[in-house]
């Protein structure tokens, strides 16, 4: 039986950052800009704690300055003057407020507070208005991380059906968008969605991005497609592990060591044994997420500096 190809987030992201740091390391050189991220750390999630050090460490690899302001008793009024001096500090091109907000505070309303020029994670409705209006702006990191994926995977996206299962602003909807950009034909799916696993067999193309351990098993999809998994689960049972990664005895392991190992939406073996292609979960959109940070700060650095950019 041929197994899927496996689409290498990590490599990709690595050459994206790369190329990062050689445009950053020109603009200070040409212009004497650093380009500068802030990150708002609110509360004590560890989850968050992660991800916010993951995104401080590719900053300075990249060769870009970082700040990471933390709020672990966050309330409103402490988040939105977080944010409005990072609006007002000219050093910073980049703003992120890490998800999700404690209980209790509103994520719309700190969000809403962003300048939009550097909102970096591209989730102010100003950008989201853009990125439906067909004008340049900040895409979400994750969306524009999958089509970077695919781009640079050779991954044919005009004139092929692509399913995108969940809808949320951060993944969902934006990367229906940047696919219907790319000239697929799109549907998106929901928890309402009757019939999920029929309709996502359609696709050419199918991302999943719902938030439920190896729901989208062989029944969902078509034989020889395409699938991204941007699902970001615990699996925490060795039998479940056994079955997800047959014959890989670390994941086992892993689970016995630590308690859990990450899984995505898709059933890993099915994905193997049925899709052409497949993003592995860890080490595929994950990385690239990180990496479109970069450039989406590379790019409000530039913005900022008069620089002209593409769309
Ligand atoms: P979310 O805001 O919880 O949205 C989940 C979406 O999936 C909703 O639209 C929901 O439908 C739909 N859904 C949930 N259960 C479903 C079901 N059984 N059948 C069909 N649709 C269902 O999640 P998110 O923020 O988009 O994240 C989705 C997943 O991606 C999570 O695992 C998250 O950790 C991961 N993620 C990964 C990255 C990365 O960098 N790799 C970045 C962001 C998110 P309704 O709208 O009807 O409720």
């Amino acid at each position: 039986m041929t197994q899927a190809r496996l689409l290498d987030g990590a490599a990709i992201a690595q050459a994206v950052r790369t190329e990062a740091a050689a445009e950053v390391a020109s603009l200070k050189a040409k212009r004497g800009v650093t380009p500068r991220l802030g990150v708002v750390l609110a509360g004590d999630d560890p989850a968050s704690a992660i991800y916010v050090r993951n995104k401080d460490r590719a900053c300075r690899e990249a060769g870009m300055a970082s700040d990471v302001v933390r709020l672990p008793d966050a309330t409103r009024e402490s988040l939105l003057q977080a944010v409005r001096r990072l609006n007002e500090d000219p050093l910073v091109h980049g703003i992120l407020v890490q998800l999700p907000l404690p209980p209790g505070i509103d994520a719309s309303e700190i969000l809403l507070a962003i300048d939009p020029a550097k909102d970096v994670d591209g989730l102010h409705p100003d950008n989201a208005g853009r990125l439906l209006a067909g004008l340049p702006g900040f895409v979400p990191c994750t969306p524009a991380g999958i089509i970077e994926l695919l781009r640079r995977s050779s991954i044919p996206l005009a004139g092929r059906e692509a399913v995108v299962l969940g809808r949320s602003e951060i993944v969902g909807k934006p990367v229906a968008l940047l696919l219907l950009r790319e000239n697929a034909t799109v549907t998106v799916c929901h928890s309402k969605t009757l019939d999920l696993a029929a309709v996502a067999r359609r696709a050419d193309v199918l991302v999943a991005a719902i938030g439920r351990p190896a729901l989208v098993t062989s029944e969902f999809i078509k034989p020889g497609a395409v699938v991204v998994d941007v699902g970001i689960n615990r699996c925490t049972s060795t039998q479940d592990a056994a079955r997800f990664w047959p014959g890989d005895a670390a994941r086992q392991e892993e689970v016995r060591a630590k308690g859990w190992t990450l899984v995505g939406d898709v059933h890993p073996a099915h994905a193997m044994a049925t899709a052409s292609a497949f993003t592995p979960v860890p080490r595929g959109v994950g990385p690239m997420t990180i990496a479109m940070l970069i450039t989406n700060t590379l790019r409000a650095a530039r913005i900022a500096a008069g620089i002209p950019v593409g769309a």
